[in-house]
């Protein structure tokens, strides 16, 4: 496998946290969740909220500088008015769609809505506006992986490259008292079914095309997609770094499982085991009853 990546990937930059870095607030953890449900419509709302308040803004910009444009021309105020309504009426048609997509599982997405790229980045001022009101930013996080995992689920049909499924397992996920060398090879793995990998190797047994790799942390993420060239992803982690690995991997169909964190961050993680086969099935047609007794 190609040597990990030094590369730093944000996906904002005026975000200074980084695929990989440690929880900046770990120490405190301060309203830490070991475990997130949340649903989609928390980061649509936040969306909705952001989409509203750029466009009081555009108008109050309008506003403060009509005087100066009628000096102009008498016509183009009205004319950069109607401009800014066409671009905010646009952005709100995209933002139903992805509400439409979202809730029906069908892809009624206009082209820019298609990208998960263009919703993750999103997430950074999500998460300022959930700080903002006091909620959770890995609540917002959680929800945001939620829409972004809907409109792959809605659009993956169409991608058609070929290559196997790539799923990215965090070492956390490993028990620390275990020396096996996972991260240089997921088959070493002895499956004493002390932590969850055991299963998912098993798991990953069931379906043709399916490989998956071990990883130090996310920075490597980018080196790893390269040296599989996978037709799809997915990955497993805290909702910090799926976030951004999501807008790293984007090019290609993504899908995110979010893991917990019954003691703390980083460490003896866990995940819900049929979640991540449901992913896996998004990409890869389910084995049926028959294939399995096949199998046995
Ligand atoms: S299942 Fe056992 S051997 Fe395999 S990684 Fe977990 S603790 Fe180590």
């Amino acid at each position: 496998m190609a040597g990990p990546s030094t590369d730093k990937t944000s996906i904002n930059d005026e975000d200074t946290s980084y695929l990989g870095d440690p929880w900046r607030d770990a120490g405190a953890l301060t309203g830490f969740e070991p475990a997130i449900e949340q649903g989609p419509g928390l980061f649509l709302a936040a969306v909705g909220i952001l989409i509203a308040g750029a466009a009081a803004l555009f108008v109050l910009f309008w506003y403060s500088i009509a005087p100066r444009l009628e000096a102009f021309s008498p016509s183009l105020p009205v004319a950069v008015l109607l401009a800014g309504g066409v671009l905010v009426s646009y952005i709100f048609l995209e933002y139903l769609g992805i509400i439409a997509t979202t809730y029906t599982g069908r892809a009624l997405l206009l082209p820019l809505g298609r990208s998960s790229r263009v919703t993750i980045k999103l997430v950074a001022p999500a998460r300022r506006l959930a700080k903002l009101l006091g909620s959770s930013a890995d609540r917002m996080a959680h929800s945001a992986v939620r829409v972004s995992n809907a409109v792959t689920h809605a659009t993956a049909r169409g991608f058609k490259k070929p290559g196997p499924v790539l799923v990215l397992l965090p070492r956390c996920l490993q028990r620390p008292e275990c020396s096996q060398p996972l991260v240089e090879d997921v088959d070493s793995c002895r499956r004493c079914g002390e932590c969850p990998v055991a299963e998912i190797l098993s798991l990953r047994e069931e379906y043709d095309d399916v490989v998956m790799a071990v990883l130090t942390g996310g920075s490597v993420v980018p080196s790893v997609v390269r040296h599989f060239d996978p037709r799809a992803v997915i990955g497993v982690a805290c909702e910090r770094e799926l976030i951004t690995g999501i807008y790293v991997v984007s090019k290609r169909p993504v899908l995110g499982v979010a893991n917990q964190r019954p003691e703390g961050p980083c460490r003896r993680t866990a995940l819900d085991v049929a979640e991540l086969r449901a992913a896996v099935e998004t990409f890869v047609p389910g084995v049926t009853d028959v294939e399995k007794l096949d199998r046995e």
